[in-house]
């Protein structure tokens, strides 16, 4: 049993939703059943929580959870999936990779407590989309007006690269909350090519019509109308990115600035659409 290795879920880590009644999916086809019978994004947030069906993610995120790195030896780990964060009625959602192993993994929110995460929030508080420009721990006050931050795999994985087959196990999970935020999503921004390619994938998945026919390439700035969800791609705020300048702090802010604006905009869509 390797539960200790992680955080036990209803043992009071904030933001954790999930308790000891809350069902486990152990292989892909749990993960495709739980992702459909979730009622509520509430609900999603904590199966995906639990989720144990990557044999090799479950081990890496506990290992990692276990040995920790220098810094952060004082502290307790998260060790668990990372759920979306944001309210369920967000407009805009914003879709990165996976956990970082100390980031995500040890502070139980996604994109929370690595340097990722802080180029990312603290954009969404220059645009108007958090309330402050750090986003530390799962209880530092965070809140994040009509956005939804989420990943497309939701452990952290080995060297950042989940497998295809993870990839494909987790994405149920992916599917499941975009269509339940789907009523009030208006835009989504993707950090990075994979997270790219997961959206196309998951936005078919869940019937979104209008999209394009073939999927459009990925780049930073890139725009794509899908039916009434706008697609947006921005290089992913990595280390290796921001430290290069390759993405500036004025980069991201000007495509989530556009998203802001178009996730202000009404949401029109036709029944079935
Ligand atoms: Fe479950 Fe996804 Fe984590 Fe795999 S990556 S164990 S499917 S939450």
């Amino acid at each position: 049993m390797a539960s200790h290795m992680s955080v036990l879920p209803g043992t009071g880590w904030a933001g954790d939703v999930a308790n000891t009644l809350t069902p486990v999916a152990h292989d892909t086809n749990q993960v495709a059943a739980l992702a459909m019978q979730a009622a509520t994004v509430r609900e999603l947030d904590a199966c995906i929580s639990v989720c144990r069906a990557c044999s090799r993610l479950v081990s890496w995120r506990e290992h990692i959870a276990t040995t920790k790195r220098a810094a952060f030896a004082h502290q307790q780990y998260w060790g668990r999936p990372v759920s979306g964060f944001g309210p369920d009625d967000a407009t805009i959602a914003i879709l990165g990779l996976a956990p970082a192993a100390h980031g995500g993994n040890r502070t139980g929110r996604v994109f929370t407590g690595d340097s990722s995460g802080d180029w990312l929030y603290a954009s969404l508080h220059r645009v108007g989309l958090a309330n402050q420009a750090t986003s530390i721990t799962a209880d530092d006050g965070m809140q994040l007006h009509r956005t939804r931050v989420l990943a497309a795999v939701r452990c952290a994985p080995p060297q950042n690269k989940p497998t295809i087959q993870e990839r494909d196990r987790c994405a149920p999970w992916l599917h499941a909350e975009l269509q339940a935020i789907r009523p009030s999503l208006r835009v989504v921004v993707v950090l990075g090519a994979f997270a790219w390619q997961a959206t196309f994938r998951s936005l078919a998945a869940i019937g979104v019509r209008d999209g394009p026919t073939r999927r459009p390439r990925f780049g930073h700035g890139a725009q794509v109308a899908c039916g009434p969800i706008t697609v947006l791609g921005s290089y992913h705020p990595s280390q290796r990115n921001t430290s290069t300048h390759r993405l500036t702090h004025q980069m991201l802010d000007d495509v989530l600035a556009h998203a802001a604006l178009l996730g202000s905009a009404p949401h029109f869509e036709l029944p079935g659409g």
